[in-house]
């Protein structure tokens, strides 16, 4: 171990055990202590070093002073009255904040959950970007989200989608660890099959993705089905053609076997007519995606306006007569700030105009 290794303290919560283990040796520590502490932080789900009763007070101690241990302190939970979502505000530990939304089916819990503080990717009618990027979260900051959402609703997380604030092929090393320990089977053991990633489509992203051959779901935020209209909704559209990133999604289909996933938000007026379904049908048919709708969420930002619901069943029964699977997604907690980014952003805002207050 040098000198540096010995000054910078090491986020502990985003070390695979092999790394804790050898990181543990190095500093004289028996071998089995590290299954212990990796046991704590991803099973345990333990918020700090003091709860770890089964080490000595003395480790204890000394891991305070070799270690960071990452735990998210909760600001604000919202509840749906409607369907039983949950919205969480939380607080990392340099003070910036993230949301992350617990969801509960039939089949399971799901947590969304954010990968960047802000978002860079300038999508119009998205509320996580307005404000710019501020950094990407680390592992054990996008892990802790799932693991402080499990331990405040007492029930075990089924599935983790990263489609909260941020751009996850924008934090791309961060995230493939993120995933690595989420599917641990030492750690929660999630199936990678559990695991959604969203991304605005950056092709190389999703390339590089494809040669990991993980099985984790990939969805793809296509929202227009033309080069012109997509560059109108998403500035990534500039950068990357439909059909470059069709061309990566076909190269991702056949490295991992697994089906991408469309999704289309569907703004009145914009992309929600049966040209748009036609066109839609075609980019999704040779790739056998499965296509998710989304009214669009509006922000008072922007003056999007939802297609009604006439329009989205007639835009989903064009796509059924094509033979491609199209589920209008139900919104979840519309009663609780419903767009992403939406409560982040109305809580920086009332401590804002706090601020503004007590100055005044
Ligand atoms: N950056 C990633 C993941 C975060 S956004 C991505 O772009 O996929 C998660 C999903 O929500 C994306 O499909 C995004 O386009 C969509 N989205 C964002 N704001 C929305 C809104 N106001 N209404 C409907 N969908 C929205």
């Amino acid at each position: 171990m040098t000198d540096m290794d010995r000054t910078v303290k090491k986020d502990i919560k985003s070390m695979t055990l092999t790394e804790l283990q050898e990181d543990l040796a190095a500093r004289g520590e028996k071998p089995f202590r590290a299954k212990q502490i990796y046991d704590w932080m991803h099973v345990k789900l333990a918020e700090g070093f003091e709860e770890m009763t089964n080490l000595s007070k003395v480790l204890r101690k000394n891991c305070e002073l070799w270690y960071t241990y990452t735990s998210l302190k909760t600001v604000r939970v919202q509840e749906s009255r409607l369907d039983g979502t949950r919205k969480f505000l939380f607080r990392l530990p340099d003070g910036n904040l993230v949301e992350s939304v617990w969801m509960k089916y039939r089949h399971g819990n799901s947590v969304c959950i954010s990968s960047q503080v802000g978002c860079r990717m300038g999508c119009r009618f998205c509320a996580s970007t307005l404000d710019g990027w501020e950094r990407s979260l680390l592992p054990s900051e996008m892990l802790d989200q799932v693991y402080a959402v499990t331990r405040q609703t007492g029930e075990r997380v089924s599935n983790v989608v990263v489609m909260g604030t941020g751009e996850p092929l924008d934090n791309y090393d961060n995230l493939l660890r993120f995933i690595r320990l989420l599917t641990d089977e030492n750690g929660l053991n999630i199936s990678q099959r559990s695991v959604t990633v969203s991304t605005c489509g950056i092709v190389p992203g999703i390339r590089r993705l494809a040669e990991e051959h993980l099985q984790i779901t990939l969805a793809l935020s296509l929202h227009a089905v033309t080069d012109e209209k997509r560059r109108e909704l998403m500035p990534i559209a500039e950068r990357y053609s439909i059909a470059e990133l069709m061309d990566a999604c076909r190269y991702y289909f056949e490295q991992t076997g697994r089906r991408i996933t469309f999704e289309y938000s569907l703004v009145a007026g914009v992309n929600d007519s049966p040209e748009d379904a036609e066109l839609l049908s075609a980019l999704a048919r040779p790739l056998g995606c499965h296509v998710n709708l989304i009214p669009v969420n509006p922000i008072k930002e922007r003056d999007y306006v939802q297609s009604d619901a006439g329009r989205v069943r007639g835009f989903q029964n064009k796509l059924e007569k094509n033979k491609i699977n199209g589920t209008i997604r139900r919104e979840m907690g519309r009663d609780i700030d419903g767009a992403c980014g939406q409560l982040r952003r109305g809580y920086i805002g009332s401590q804002q105009d706090l601020e503004g207050e007590e100055r005044a």
